[in-house]
């Protein structure tokens, strides 16, 4: 493996990597011993920020992200649309305030203030109390920096694929809302967590979707408190916002992933142009799930929650650091327990690489590849159905458009996912190369060959493969070529014939063999 491949260690990336600490001791110790001679010194970069009181990440931000230095949250916000926009670095930029500044962004982007749609005031109340929420258990990754890429990526997402073109403005705003709240309060731990431990959520919500539902219940309890009621919609609009929501959040829950994923594909493999032809001629045609708007949204907000692998990589390695931590944590808590451990909780005995490229192959690549394909399928529906209302989009979208948009966010998401991979390979390469035996034998045989007294013994390093009576007979062969090599060359070699180079005299003597078999056969 070559040094090139970590140079974002070198470019200083390392000092964003707190939580790299983590990583099995064995891997850090072996990777440091290999590297940390070419390393550059790095120097930590000073930054003005003064960690609030609820800051609870243990690292040490990196300001240089994809090369942009942003000098203020404006000049940042204004690459919004990135998919390789960094909640880390908005969170810096925003006094650790990134979920309010940024649902405030694109609320404000999305004209939701203007139409009306949304309180000013009770808004800004909502989102720092959702917030503060985010920040109960000080986790390190679900917190409200992970709220606040979700909501980022949703609305990339929706807007890459096309699918915005088929939304209105209440649909639009239940996803943002949804991707923003779909955490808070998480408790740090996992689902399994609240079952094994029977914990107080896990007793109150039967077991079912525990984290989730309680992530719903904290954001109805959110919005009813006084002066956070943010949302002015007629009581019809605000029950198909909410049925929205609840479905979203609901399906964040890894559990209905691969049926989420099956129902798709099985739904699309029995569909064909001429089926959505009829919808995209009959604009008033319902359409089933899993292709009705709950479906699709849902199947959304759970694609940009696992995104992080489909992300540039300085993203997928920070946030598979944090969110290994977490799970880490949990591991400690449930040895103290004395219960048995769930996969990627043990920080002494996780694969990290293995465990990426087996979620990059397993989970995220099925769910991006369903959503590409529903969405390529599905663009003449979608610009037939287009809402040309919406201050956002610009221009009327066509089904070739729409499917050229999609084809270029397949692109990218399948580009990253496939340099990501590779690069956790290499990093489990190199871990690999550095934990196998050197190439010298484990515990080589030191043969001492029978000396003259005023001779020092000459040390013979075997193969321990090899039984001792073919050392002995290996150690007999090469004297006897040695003596024969003396013999016929007495001018040169008979004065010390143990000193005649082993390789030299069994070369010498095959040859000879040889030679006289063949003058022997010779008629
Ligand atoms: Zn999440």
């Amino acid at each position: 493996m070559a040094i090139e491949d970590f140079d974002l260690i070198e470019d200083g990336h390392y000092g964003s990597l707190g939580p790299y600490a983590c990583v099995p001791k064995e891997i850090t110790e072996q990777l440091h011993k290999a590297y940390l001679d070419k390393l550059k010194p790095i120097k930590p970069k000073l930054s003005k920020y003064k960690p609030q009181d609820h800051e609870h990440v243990n690292f040490t931000f990196n300001l240089d992200v994809d090369g942009l230095v942003p000098h203020s949250s404006d000049e940042y916000f204004a690459k919004i649309d990135s998919w390789g926009w960094s909640s880390h670095l908005a969170s810096l930029l925003c006094g650790t305030k990134p979920l309010r500044c940024t649902f405030a962004n694109l609320f404000e982007r999305y004209g939701f203030f203007r139409k009306g749609l949304v309180d000013s005031q009770q808004f800004f109340n909502f989102c720092d109390s959702i917030e503060q929420k985010y920040q109960k258990h000080r986790n390190f990754y679900h917190n409200g920096i992970h709220g606040t890429d979700v909501l980022q990526t949703v609305h990339v997402m929706i807007n890459s694929t096309g699918l915005i073109n088929f939304l209105d403005d209440l649909e639009i705003l239940a996803i943002l809302f949804a991707a923003a709240c779909h955490d808070v309060e998480h408790t740090g731990t996992t689902n399994d967590f609240h079952k094994d431990t029977k914990s107080v959520l896990a007793q109150l919500y039967n077991n079912v979707s525990v984290l989730e539902n309680h992530h719903l219940e904290t954001t109805w309890n959110t919005l009813g408190q006084k002066y956070c009621n943010m949302l002015n919609l007629s009581g019809s609009q605000l029950k198909y916002f909410k049925e929205l929501v609840h479905e979203m959040i609901l399906h964040t829950d890894l559990a209905k992933h691969f049926d989420q994923v099956k129902s798709i594909n099985s739904a699309l493999a029995v569909m064909t142009p001429d089926t959505w032809s009829e919808y995209a001629s009959d604009p008033d045609k319902p359409i089933p799930a899993p292709f009705d708007k709950k479906s699709l949204l849902a199947l959304v907000l759970h694609a940009a929650d696992i995104s992080n692998a489909a992300k540039p990589w300085h993203l997928q390695q920070l946030f598979t650091m944090q969110i290994l931590q977490e799970f880490f944590d949990q591991g400690d808590e449930l040895k103290q327990r004395n219960m048995s451990l769930p996969p990627l909780s043990n920080r002494t005995t996780t694969n990290i690489p293995d465990s990426q490229i087996g979620f990059i192959a397993y989970l995220v690549k099925p769910l991006y590849e369903s959503i590409s394909n529903c969405l390529s399928s599905m663009a003449p529906v979608i610009a037939a159905r287009a809402k040309h209302g919406s201050s956002y989009i610009q221009g009327v979208q066509t089904a070739s458009s729409i499917l050229a948009t999609v084809n270029d966010f397949d692109n990218l998401w399948r580009g990253n996912l496939t340099y990501n991979s590779n690069r956790w390979g290499k990093i489990k390469i190199a871990s690999n190369r550095f934990a196998r035996p050197s190439v010298m034998p484990k515990n080589p045989k030191i043969l001492f060959k029978k000396k003259s007294k005023e001779q020092k013994p000459e040390a013979i390093i075997e193969d321990d493969c090899e039984s001792e009576e073919d050392q002995e007979e290996d150690i007999k062969f090469i004297q006897k070529a040695r003596k024969s090599l003396a013999m016929s060359h007495p001018a040169t070699m008979s004065a010390n014939p143990e000193n005649i180079p082993s390789e030299i005299a069994i070369t010498a003597y095959e040859s000879k063999e040889t030679v006289n078999s063949e003058d022997s056969s010779s008629p």
